[in-house]
């Protein structure tokens, strides 16, 4: 498939109705106008936690750099072994991990080594000190103590060759790979510059903490549950505040936004009438769609762009915007980093231990609280109260329930797909 060169093009290409948008359509839709950003650093591994390599890495030497030994005991000629009953060698030296024996062993002689200690030239071997037992000036090794020649050996280069690719561009960097860096000598890496995400929260109600409220007015608290979204996915961000429903405050604003940014995230004004009003600016000031996703919660959502920078406009309900961070923004911005495993987070099957009441038609991601069950497996229940504005129930929650838009009414005991929420970000 082509990518479409306007958003229109691809929308209709796909034969898109914008009111009743499947959450794996938009997913789809929206993927195809990613491109990962191009700028890269250099920084030393450990500020490479978290961040995406830009470059492969190529290791510059063999680990481990010698055969070694995987146990304490000791290093000997498998030939030297009887077949069948114990043998006796002389000590002919030491090799600890860093002080390898000097020179080769003599046949009919054992080493005492450690592990990670260097091989003996001539030794292929190791016998676990378990199975020898220390003798006048050597070892007595028991019948049968190793099976076959090699044992207990560990083979240089058996992590890494030497000019091997050990991570592909795109690779995620984690603990793990921190190690494995360090592990090959290389100390600076490069990596994809960090995202710029600007946001802001839409609505003449909303006060910022700090500030008393009048009759009437809410605090603002999706700038924080986005804050900690977009701060643990590692991006950059710029906190634009609370911008009132004026139409030329909020042009000013997205304009500032998509010039200052890779990515404009707003929460607030995409619901019916709100919507056609930033309609007409999204016109003005770029090509943006505005969907009514078959989801609950989440329904009304905005994707496009705003000269060069991506736009979500996210629903004003505290629970649909995390719903719609996590369904749509977080895998987007993963590939905007420039990750390149970026699939969608794993579901998995759980028993219900309640019934859930739900008409068919969208899918829904409902709060779940998921507990070991007394059979070995999980089950899982609603947090209760659904609504989108119950902002607590996020906090309950550890997963979603999540509930295609075919599923009805579910059964207690009945299976059902879970997402844990932690992991999520
Ligand atoms: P809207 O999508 O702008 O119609 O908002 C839907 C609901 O979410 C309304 O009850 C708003 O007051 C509420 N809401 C919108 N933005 C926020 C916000 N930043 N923090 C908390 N609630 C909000
Ligand atoms: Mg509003």
């Amino acid at each position: 498939m082509t990518t479409p060169r306007t958003l229109r093009e691809a929308s209709c290409a796909d034969d898109y109705d914008p009111n009743s948008m499947p959450v794996d359509r938009a997913r789809a839709l929206i993927r195809q106008f990613l491109t990962p950003v191009a700028a890269t650093e250099r920084v030393h591994v450990r500020a490479a936690l978290d961040r995406v390599l830009a470059e492969d890495v190529v290791s510059p030497i063999a680990v481990p750099g010698h055969d070694n030994s995987a146990m304490d005991g000791w290093a000997v000629r498998f030939a030297d072994l009887a077949p069948d009953g114990e043998t006796t060698l002389p000590r002919s030296g030491e090799s600890f991990a860093g002080r390898p024996f000097a020179g080769e062993l003599a046949p009919g002689t054992a080493v005492r080594i450690f592990t990670g200690g260097v091989m003996p030239q001539g030794a292929d071997t190791v016998v676990m000190q378990e199975r020898a037992t220390e003798v006048d000036g050597g070892v007595r090794i028991a019948a049968g103590a190793v099976t076959r020649a090699g044992q207990n050996r560990r083979f240089a280069g058996e992590d890494v060759k030497a000019g091997q690719v050990v991570f592909r561009r795109g690779q995620p960097v984690r603990p793990a790979e921190l190690g494995m860096i360090a592990s090959l000598g290389v100390n600076e890496v490069t990596v994809y510059r960090r995202l710029r995400v600007a946001f802001f929260s839409t609505g003449d109600e909303l006060k910022s903490i700090g500030t008393p409220l009048a009759e009437g007015e809410i605090y603002d608290s999706n700038r924080y549950t986005l804050y900690g979204m977009l701060t643990r996915l590692g991006c950059e961000i710029v906190d634009m505040g609370v911008v009132p429903d004026v139409p030329e405050t909020l042009e000013h604003a997205f304009a500032t936004a998509a010039a200052n940014a890779d990515v404009v995230i707003t929460s607030g004004g995409v619901s019916v009438g709100e919507a056609d009003f930033v309609k007409q600016l999204m016109d003005k000031l770029g090509e943006v769609l505005f969907w009514k996703i078959a989801m609950k919660p989440g329904r009304p959502l905005a994707y496009g762009r705003i000269g060069t920078a991506h736009f979500f406009g996210l629903p004003g309900n505290p629970v649909s915007v995390m719903v719609t961070f996590y369904q749509f923004v977080r895998d987007a911005l993963l590939v905007l980093q420039g990750r390149a495993d970026v699939v969608p987070v794993p579901l998995f099957r759980a028993t219900l231990a309640a019934p859930i009441r739900k008409v068919p038609g969208r899918t829904e991601f409902q709060r779940g609280i998921l507990t070991p069950a007394a059979d070995g497996g999980y089950e899982v229940r609603t947090t209760g109260d659904q609504g989108s504005g119950i902002l607590s129930s996020m906090s309950q929650a550890n997963c979603f329930i999540v509930l295609s838009a075919d599923t009805g009414n579910v059964a207690a005991g009945e299976t059902v797909d879970v997402q844990l929420l932690e992991g999520l970000l």
